[in-house]
C-alpha cells in the first residue's frame, strides 16, 4: 500500500493516537490506553515542537487510502487503521466504539475488499487503561462471506470476533511507567 499522505486529511480534533498506544521513547513513557499527559483532549499537543519523533512519525491509514470517504474518519467510524504494517499487506482496524458505522455497507464493501485481494486484516480492541491491546486475524474468518458477498453473514463475524475478544482476551498489564522529560 502507499503510504503518502493525502492532500485534505487532517485529525480534526481526534486525538485517539495520543491515547491507545503504548510510547517508550527515552522523553516520554506512556502505558497503553492512557491519554498522554500532553494532549488535551479534543485538541491535540500541547508539546508540539519538542513531540517525540515517534508522534511525528505516525498518521493512521485515514491519511493514506484514497478510497476512504470521511465517515471512515476516526470521529465518525469510531476505528483507526493502524498503518503500521501497511508494507506487509497488513490492515489493522482498531475498533475503539462499537458504532452503527461497523454495520454499513462501506466498512464491510473495504473490510470485504481486502479480503478478496489477499491482503491480511485484523480487528484490534483496546484493553482497560494500562492494558495491551489485542488483536484477532480476520481473513479466514471472513473468507466464506465475502466470497458469497453475503453482508449478513460478514456482519455477524464482525459482531462474533469483536465479542470474542472483549470477552476471552486476557488483556496484558502493560509494565510503561508514565514520565515525561518534555514541558
Ligand atoms: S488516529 Fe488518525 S485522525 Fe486520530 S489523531 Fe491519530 S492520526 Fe489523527
Ligand atoms: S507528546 Fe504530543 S503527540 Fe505525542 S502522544 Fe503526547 S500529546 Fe500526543
Amino acid at each position: 500500500m502507499a503510504l503518502e499522505v493525502l492532500e485534505g486529511r487532517s485529525c480534526e480534533g481526534c486525538t485517539a493516537c495520543c491515547s491507545f498506544p503504548p510510547i517508550r521513547t527515552q522523553e516520554l513513557q506512556k502505558p497503553a490506553n492512557l491519554l498522554c499527559p500532553h494532549c488535551a483532549d479534543g485538541q491535540g499537543c500541547t508539546v508540539y515542537d519538542t513531540r517525540p519523533t515517534v508522534c511525528r512519525g505516525f498518521y493512521c491509514g485515514y491519511f493514506f487510502i484514497e478510497e476512504l470517504g470521511p465517515e471512515w474518519h476516526p470521529n465518525n467510524s469510531g476505528v483507526v487503521i493502524r498503518s503500521e504494517h501497511f508494507d506487509e499487506d497488513v490492515v489493522t482496524l482498531l475498533v475503539l466504539r462499537l458504532s452503527p458505522f461497523l454495520v454499513s455497507e462501506e466498512f464491510a464493501a473495504m473490510v470485504g475488499g481486502w479480503v478478496a485481494e489477499g491482503v491480511g486484516v485484523e480487528f484490534e480492541r483496546v484493553g482497560p487503561p494500562g492494558h495491551l491491546p489485542a488483536k484477532m486475524r480476520m481473513n479466514e474468518l471472513l473468507e466464506e462471506a465475502v466470497a458469497a458477498r453475503d453482508l449478513r453473514a460478514m456482519h455477524k463475524v464482525f459482531a462474533w470476533s469483536l465479542a470474542h475478544i472483549d470477552r476471552s482476551h486476557v488483556w496484558e498489564p502493560d509494565p510503561t511507567v508514565l514520565s515525561s522529560e518534555l514541558g
